[in-house]
Order: C-alpha cells, then structure tokens, then sequence
C-alpha cells in the first residue's frame, strides 16, 4: 500500500492509474489475448517521470512489465500476475529533425507510422517498416530490434540508431544523443537497450538515422519452380541490382490461402508456381531505374531461372502485391491455437529445414496446417499453423525449434524471445552466452524489477 500512496503523492491521473481505472487493453500483446490485467498502470510524460517511477517501484522491489504499443508476437509485454505495467504511450513527441546530421530525435512511444511520416514531411526517409507501423512505436521496435521490409537494403533496427536515453531499474538516466557516424569514446551503451526486450532499461528517447528519400520504386512477383532458382534469383538480384530494398518469398499454400482471404487481392498469374518471390528496388535514377530492374528479370527469364514475372505497372499493382504477402493478419484470424514462428536460417539451409519441417508436422501431427512465407532475402522466414489445443501447439514449438537448431539457425530472427520462446533459447545460444546475459541483467537490474521471466 506504500508504494501506491508514494506513487499517488507524485502523479495523478492520467499519470499512473490504478484497480478500476486500468482497461482491457493493457492485458496483452497482440499474440496473448486478455491474459492479465495489471492492477496499476504508470503512463510517464517524460524521461523524467519514467526515473521517479523507477525509483519508488524498485525501492519497494515492485516488478514492473514496460509496455510499448503492444505488437509484439512473443508475449513480452504481456503482464504477469503481480506486475505493474509501464507503458509509453503518452511519451510521443516528435523532438528534433537535423537536416545536417540526417537524423530525427523522438520519444519512444511515438508511433511508428508518425516517424516515418515526419521524416517524410522533412523530405527524407525512415528506413524501418513492418505491418503493425501504425500501431507498434519506435521504442518497441528499437527495444525488440526489430526487423521488417527492408533489412537487406538498410539493416535491422539496430543499424538505425545513433543515439539513446535510456533508464536504468533503479532510476538511473543514460543520457547519450549521439549524432556521430563515429564514436569511439568507450563501449557504445546503447547497443545493451537494443533487442534486450525491456530487461535491462526503459528506452525513453531516441535519436534515428535518416536517408535521402528514394525516387523510385520497382516491384515484381515472379514465380518460380525451385528453391534453388529462388537463392540464384536472390544472388542476381543483389549483384546487379545494388538498390535492392525488399526480397519476400511465400511458398504456394500460403499464397493460395491469402489470396482467398484478403479482400479485393488479385493473383497476377493464371498458372501456380512452386515460389513466389516479391522483388523490389528502390533508387535515385528515374531515367535509368525501370530499365535495369526490368533487365534483370528479362534476363532471368532467358535463363530459365525465374519462370514468370509481373511487373507493377502502378502503385496499386505493387500494393496488391503487398496485400497477398501481408494477407497474414487475416490468414491467423481463421487459425484456431495458432503457432507463429519467425526463424532465421542460413541461407544455404533453408530447404532442407523447411522440409524436414514439414516432414515432422506431417508425422507427429498431420492435422496441422502450416503456411510458409518470410523475408528470405534476410534468411527469415515465418511458419504460422493452427493447433487443436495449446498442448498440441506446445508440441509444435517444440519440434519445430529443435529442427531449426540443428540448422544452425535462430529460433527468433525477428519477435524477440519474449516470454513464449525462454525455454528453447538453448537451440541458438551456448550455456556461456545465456550466463553472460544472465550476469548482465543481475548487474544492471539487481533486484530483477524489469520485465522479469522475459528472454531467460
Ligand atoms: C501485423 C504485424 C506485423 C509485424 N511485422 C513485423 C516485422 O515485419 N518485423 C518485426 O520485427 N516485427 C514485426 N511484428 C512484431 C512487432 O510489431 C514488433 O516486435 C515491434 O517492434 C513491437 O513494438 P511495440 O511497440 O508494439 O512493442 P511491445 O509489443 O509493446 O513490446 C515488445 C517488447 O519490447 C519491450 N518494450 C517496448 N517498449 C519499450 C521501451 N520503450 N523500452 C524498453 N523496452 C520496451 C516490451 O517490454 C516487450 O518486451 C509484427 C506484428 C504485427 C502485429
């Protein structure tokens, strides 16, 4: 009761709400739905407030679940019975645009979609896009490291950021705005709050960097026969097309399945392929740009590497492209118990996983259905199946995972460990790493009041 009176001495609402006040929607990510409402909910304006409110709550050992826009897909954000949630959502104010230093400094709860649209505005370019932007912030995606459309152009989130303020468990501000390409000056802090899911520190502020914007876009669907035809497309594509911004693959039943459940997708093809791949280029030359993309798939064609191609001829046949591939939102609300998987796999590895993949689901559970797609370009892909119960699902990670560590792979590439995928962390990391985090997060958070029970 001393912690809410001292916290309730401090802030008012809408700073920190309590009991009734608190809604639904605080309850989950998007992934866990309505698992466990917090019985508190601090909501700061500031870096400022977010230190006091660490403070008191790590003086009185209160555990808190720091809370972005609540996107995420592993259950991070998700409260645990006891747990006070903090959540960004008020912290979204744009700060700075630097048009010397190419960069934009804005609070972490700011939206995605309001980066990207005020660096726009500025006449310049945020390089970080994925499905959830207009929901999920920019302290989330910097916090889970996230990845997205574009990471084979750009990078991941992490190659974004230039500089951080950050707050520790205890209350204690990292203050580092760096502007510098370099900076040597010591270890580089920030790369500890990135991709560490909220376990070691709250991101309150960040400073991003920005591009020229592009002037054009070319896009395709082609379709292919092979995953072996796939990787040479993909190996061309890099080599000759150094503009290459985006590199999806969807296998055909997920491609099917989207094209029936999105509304208003239009397949481009009239014959089925045993790959579809998604290829676009981004660039600065419009006399020039079409011409050489255009090259390419001619080119692959001749060579009998890519059987088909479509060219987007506007805006809306590359958005009908885009539709199909992100037909995902609407292929998991038909899925009952569904498995979300996003694994990263060395390039060369990834057939022979996936279909040992499908060999073992069709073995242990040949009731499942799984659909497969995913940012190849990266060595990402995503397996999303619906499951009979959560045992059944449980069974389903468990096979899976162990498959992609024998592979070599990452069993998240992109969603972060969160609290769903702590005990298969094993498949992609060695028992030294995982003690070196655990030393980590004992040193920068002793009592373990941030999101405790996430990662590890
Ligand atoms: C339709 C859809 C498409 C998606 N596509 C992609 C994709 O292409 N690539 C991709 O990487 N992800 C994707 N995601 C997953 C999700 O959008 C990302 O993980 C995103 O980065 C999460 O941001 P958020 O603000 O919603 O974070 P939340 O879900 O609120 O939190 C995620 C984690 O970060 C922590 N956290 C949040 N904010 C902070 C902060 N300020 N400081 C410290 N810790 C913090 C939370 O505690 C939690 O552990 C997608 C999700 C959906 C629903």
């Amino acid at each position: 009761m001393s912690l809410r009176k001292d916290i309730r001495e401090r802030f008012n609402p809408p700073s920190v709400l309590f009991d009734d006040e608190v809604s639904d929607k605080y309850s989950s990510d998007w992934t866990d739905s309505g698992k466990c409402k917090p019985e508190a909910v601090l909501r700061p304006k500031t870096t400022e407030d977010v230190s006091n409110m660490l403070q008191l709550c790590n003086s009185a050992g209160q555990t808190i679940v720091v809370q972005g826009g609540l996107t995420g897909l592993s259950g991070g954000a998700s409260p645990k019975p006891g747990e006070w949630s903090l959540s960004l959502e008020r912290m979204n104010k744009i700060i700075e645009i630097d048009q010397d230093a190419l960069t934009i400094t804005v609070q972490a709860g700011t939206p995605l979609s309001e980066v990207q649209q005020a660096a726009e505005d500025a006449g310049l370019y945020l390089a970080l896009d994925l499905g959830a932007r207009g929901s999920c912030q920019i302290g989330g995606n910097i916090a889970t490291n996230a990845g997205g459309n574009q990471v084979i152009k750009y990078g991941m989130a992490r190659a974004l950021v230039s500089g951080m303020v950050a707050v520790l468990a205890d209350g204690t501000v990292l203050t580092n705005r760096n502007k510098l390409l370099k900076n040597n000056a010591g270890y580089d802090l920030k790369q500890l709050f990135i991709g560490s899911e909220g376990t070691l520190g709250i991101i309150t502020e960040i400073v991003l960097r920005l591009f020229p914007k592009p002037l054009t876009k070319q896009s395709a669907m082609c379709g292919l026969q092979s995953m072996t035809d796939v990787i040479r497309l993909l190996k061309e594509a890099r080599t000759r097309l150094p503009s290459i911004s985006a590199f999806e693959v969807m296998w055909p039943n997920y491609y099917d399945v989207c094209i029936n459940v999105v509304a208003d997708a239009r397949n481009p093809f009239s014959e089925e392929y045993a790959y579809y791949v998604i290829l676009e280029s981004e660039g600065h030359y419009p006399d020039t740009d079409f011409e050489h993309f255009c090259e390419l798939l001619s080119d692959l064609m001749e060579q009998e590497i890519v059987t088909n191609a479509a060219l987007a001829q506007s805006i809306s046949d590359a958005e009908n492209f885009w539709k199909i591939r992100d037909g995902i939102g609407e292929l998991t609300a038909e899925l009952k118990n569904a498995a979300h998987f996003d694994i990263g796999i060395p390039i060369r590895n990834v057939e022979a996983c996936v279909n040992d993949i499908q060999d073992t689901l069709l073995e242990k559970f040949p009731n499942v259905t799984a659909y497969y797609f995913g940012h190849l370009g990266d060595g990402n892909f995503h397996i999303v199946a619906g499951t009979e119960s959560e045992q059944q699902k449980y069974g389903v990670y468990d096979a899976v995972y162990e498959i992609t560590g024998k592979y070599d792979g990452s069993i998240t590439a992109e969603h972060g460990v969160g609290s769903h995928k702590t005990q298969w962390l094993h498949h992609s990391r060695e028992e030294a790493e995982i003690a070196l985090m655990k030393t980590l997060k004992v040193t920068l958070d002793p009592k373990g009041i941030l999101n405790p029970g996430r990662i590890f």
